[in-house]
């Protein structure tokens, strides 16, 4: 996934949601699974800088990953709709949390993860919920949304200063908005 890492800076979303947008097009009959395969988790974790080497991921971990990442999305859209969390999403995401076996360590690139637990891949989706509990219990700055991108509805932060960002990425969602705007008012 081309999908920058936190050394890289490139999206500066926080990375539980962006883990959330390894599901895309959610509101289409068939959303888009980018984590089809054990490999692929282990890929994502690397790119989004939860770890310098790929980690062990068996299908039992994929699987946990993306009921994990399921509750972060539920609870997201909960948050942006203004809403409490439901009970059974928040238990899993302080479940997860619960789990970490992991420390922030200055290295090459800045700031990275170390995990010198057993399962560095679990101990990196434990990070993955600390920063949801960040994320949605209101610690960073900005407001949690849903996209207004046609097809997209992915939860995204938004930091802009008025809070008038409507889309998860200006690259793919914005752009589309744009350019249909310009269609529309061509044709009238
Ligand atoms: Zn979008």
């Amino acid at each position: 996934m081309t999908d920058g890492g936190t050394h890289t800076g490139v999206e500066s979303q926080p990375l539980c949601l962006r883990f959330t947008k390894t599901l895309r097009s959610r509101s289409l009959p068939t959303p888009k699974e980018y984590l089809c395969h054990p490999s692929d988790l282990a890929e994502w974790l690397v790119t989004a800088g939860l770890g310098p080497e790929a980690p062990a991921v068996d299908e039992e971990l994929l699987r946990e990953a993306r009921e994990l990442r399921e509750s972060i999305y539920r609870a997201a859209r909960s948050v942006a709709n203004g809403e409490r969390p439901a009970e059974a999403d928040r238990a899993l995401v302080n479940a997860w949390s619960r789990r970490g076996d992991a420390y922030r360590v200055l290295d090459d690139a800045g700031a990275g993860w170390c995990f010198p637990g057993a399962s560095p891949a679990r101990s990196a989706l434990a990070v993955l919920a600390g920063d949801a509990v960040d994320t949605l219990g209101g610690v960073r700055t900005g407001t949690v949304k849903v996209c207004a991108g046609t097809g997209c509805v992915a939860v995204f932060l938004d930091t802009s200063r008025g809070r008038t960002r409507r889309w998860c990425s200006m690259g793919t969602c914005g752009n589309r908005a744009k350019k249909d705007a310009m269609r529309t008012r061509h044709e009238r």
